[in-house]
């Protein structure tokens, strides 16, 4: 699950304009490894400046690290403020900045320092000589100032230092823009939520523009916040100033005329769970939609483009809604088996044509691609829980012969593969009380898996399986087969 918090729910929204919701949104286990891979990494690039947001909270000093009457080097208090890491005169050498942006490390960073550290610092007497910044006072390494202002002396740069608390009234004073975000955000259930909590935070205020394209040191930059809606639209739409995300990392001339607005990753993801063949249930219970029009975009395309070739008897056309008529082409084409098709084809035989189109018209209506397979299963009301893990031994699951329904078991199978290597490698002293139970988990669904990509298109993967919809199955007893045996049973 991914925990996060939604910033608009109208009905609920209080009198100062903005709630924060917390929610959790389930994760889908074939994105899971990516999900993580990403969020690991956001994480471990993010953590010196969490560190830091954490420190300045509790602490209300903005370079924490130091006590007030600290002296530090002018080019260490240069890259706090600016974030830039370029210090020295000459250009940092391609390789240390290649290494830096495979790794994206504060050891990269590290050596881009200390590769500066013997050269050159001329430039920074343009940014300690500019505007406000004249005031504060650049000192020897005793303490005594040696730049007052409006005189632009010859400074060695190499032996200048700034007193710690200086910098801080001047920013506080002066450069109010570059103080981090440090007040918390109660959310709707009156819990306090401070930005360095949340897992997207960022450098705020600064524009690392021309030498190497610009290299934030995130060891030692101040001003942190969190990632806001502005920023996000500047950075991937376009509107605004500075290089979008594509036009700074694309790979190709079209990658790097893309541009996205946070709302269209919304239709987006909507559309490519359509594609996927999740059900519109399920995804409009996803989206926090009242009703299913609202997320109808119907789009199985891959088995939807298999099925349109299939003739249909005309009374089949006009009687049937949309999914009930893909249930009967599956079921003509012998592609789909299962309950519902077993009942179909029951209440074909002894009630005839129309009422076995009644009986898909009200039980076909949930059926749907899932991207493990054909859930020949019905929930019209509810949306089954388990429909990403259809693949863990669900009775209601059918393989087509779609392709990338059997490319998604097969990276399934070699994930959990891995797992089972993994754990099983474990030393003895490692293994904690969760262990054995992660490795059954494991060895189950990839036995699951493994049998699913041996089932031939059109067959139930796991006959006698479970049904893992159970939790979200209508009460026993309502359905129109329940209202035939009664029928029948008078009749008797
Ligand atoms: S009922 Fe079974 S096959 Fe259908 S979506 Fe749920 S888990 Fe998948």
């Amino acid at each position: 699950m991914i925990r996060h918090f939604a910033e608009k729910q109208d009905e609920d929204e209080r009198a100062e304009g903005l709630s924060f919701y917390e929610n959790t949104q389930h994760v889908p286990p074939m994105f899971e490894e990516i999900l993580i891979e990403t969020l690991e990494h956001i994480e471990s690039i993010t953590a010196p400046l969490r560190e830091r947001l954490k420190r300045q909270t509790e602490t209300r000093r903005i370079f924490p690290e130091y006590p007030e009457d600290a002296l530090i080097p002018a080019w260490e208090m240069y890259v706090r403020m600016t974030g830039n890491i370029a210090f020295s005169d000459p250009d940092i050498p391609v390789s240390l900045v290649q290494n830096y942006r495979e790794t994206y490390g504060a050891d990269a960073l590290d050596k881009i320092r200390q590769y500066q550290l013997g050269g050159c610092h001329r430039m920074l007497t343009g940014f300690w000589g500019r505007g406000s910044q004249r005031g504060i006072p650049i000192r020897k390494t005793w303490g005594k100032p040696i730049y007052d202002r409006g005189v632009d002396q010859d400074i060695d740069w190499q032996s200048a230092y700034v007193r710690v608390g200086d910098v801080e009234r001047h920013v506080w004073e002066n450069r109010t823009t570059k103080l981090s975000d440090t007040m918390p955000t109660t959310i709707t259930d009156g819990t306090v939520l401070y930005p360095h909590e949340l897992m997207l935070i960022m450098p705020v205020r600064n524009v690392i523009e021309g030498r190497n394209n610009g290299i934030l040191d995130t060891t030692l930059y101040s001003a942190i916040g969190r990632i806001d809606r502005h920023t996000l639209i500047r950075s991937t739409s376009g509107k605004g100033s500075g290089d979008t995300l594509f036009e700074r990392y694309g790979m190709t001339e079209e990658d790097r005329a893309l541009r996205l607005t946070p709302h269209s990753l919304r239709h987006l993801q909507n559309t490519e769970l359509f594609r996927l063949g999740v059900a519109d249930t399920i995804i409009t219970k996803k989206f926090n939609r009242r009703s299913v029009q609202q997320s109808y975009v119907y789009d199985h395309r891959s088995l939807a483009e298999d099925l349109t070739d299939i003739d249909l008897a005309p009374e089949a056309e006009e009687r049937l809604g949309d999914k009930p008529l893909q249930v009967f082409r599956l079921i003509s084409a012998n592609k789909a088996s299962g309950h519902v098709v077993e009942e179909f084809r029951r209440v074909q035989r002894e009630y005839g044509e129309a009422a076995a189109f009644d009986y898909l018209n009200a039980e076909a209506d949930g059926l749907h691609v899932t991207p493990y397979g054909l859930c020949i299963n019905s929930f019209t009301s509810d949306p089954c829980p388990k429909h990403l893990e259809c693949f863990n031994g669900c009775l209601h699951l059918a393989r087509t012969d779609v392709i990338s329904e059997q490319e998604n078991l097969q990276r399934m199978r070699d994930k959990f593969a891995k797992v089972i290597i993994t754990l099983e490698a474990l030393p003895e002293n490692q293994r904690n009380v969760g262990w054995a139970n992660q490795l059954t988990h494991a060895r189950v669904r990839y036995e699951n898996i493994v049998k699913a990509l041996g089932t031939d298109a059109g067959m139930q993967v796991f006959p006698d399986g479970i049904d893992l919809s159970v939790s979200a199955e209508r009460n026993a007893g309502t359905t129109i087969i329940d209202t035939m045996k009664r029928l029948r049973d008078l009749d008797d």
